[in-house]
């Protein structure tokens, strides 16, 4: 059993906060899913001494240190982007950034790109299936699927390439972000699909993910490849 601190988009006072280890004893691991500036994944991470991993947002900002370098990275944080890493024995992986809507150089990708992305991860997930018996449990993306807590306009709606990744690799769980709650969007927040449990973090939540079988056999794995 792991239990996660899963973050993106905005600064949740509760979180931004001396007392957050008082809050969150038991917090074994974080997930950022985006829109945050480097500084705010960095406190949690000091404050609470856990591991983190996390994708981009469609806003993540350059920050830039006192001696005038640019700070593209949270430190202390393992980029996800496009790759996937075992960690306490869940395997994780991340696609970062949202549906391309402006020629804004911040991660957006046209459906195709998006679709592609998803391929070129997908030799890693099958050495995890070989080895492991399946091919991912947590997908971290920013952008939600498509047709799943997406907001009514063009910049917020979800990827197709998403509903394609849990249709053929059926991680047990998609956590992103980007639909901030307080625009008044989507009030839903967890919405299951096929074997996916569909989450947005969107401020915070807490996650307690099971530890996997061994070598558990999903249908995924009976399916032709
Ligand atoms: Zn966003």
């Amino acid at each position: 059993m792991m239990r996660f601190l899963t973050v993106s988009d905005e600064v949740v006072p509760a979180i931004y906060s001396l007392s957050i280890k008082d809050r969150f004893p038991d917090v074994e691991a974080m997930l950022g899913c985006g829109d945050l500036q480097p500084y705010y994944l960095e406190f949690i991470v000091t404050m609470l001494g856990v591991p983190c991993f996390y994708v981009q947002g469609n806003h993540d900002r350059v920050e830039y240190s006192e001696s005038g370098e640019e700070i593209n990275a949270p430190r202390g944080c393992t980029s996800l982007e496009g790759r996937s890493v075992s960690h306490a024995g869940l395997l994780l992986a991340g696609l970062g950034g949202s549906i391309r809507y402006n020629r804004d150089s911040g991660a957006q990708y046209t459906e195709s790109q998006m679709l592609m992305r998803v391929w070129r991860l997908a030799p890693r997930l099958l050495v995890n299936r070989l080895r492991y018996g399946r091919y991912l449990d947590i997908l971290l993306t920013h952008a939600p699927p498509l047709g799943i807590h997406n907001g009514p306009d063009f910049p917020h709606r979800g990827f197709r390439a998403l509903l394609t990744f849990m249709d053929r690799f059926a991680p047990r769980y998609l956590i992103h972000g980007h639909i901030h709650r307080s625009y008044g969007f989507s009030a839903v927040t967890e919405t299951r699909y096929k074997r996916t449990m569909v989450l947005n973090t969107a401020g915070y939540r807490l996650l307690t993910v099971d530890a996997p079988a061994p070598g558990r056999a999903t249908p995924a794995d009976t399916e032709a490849s």
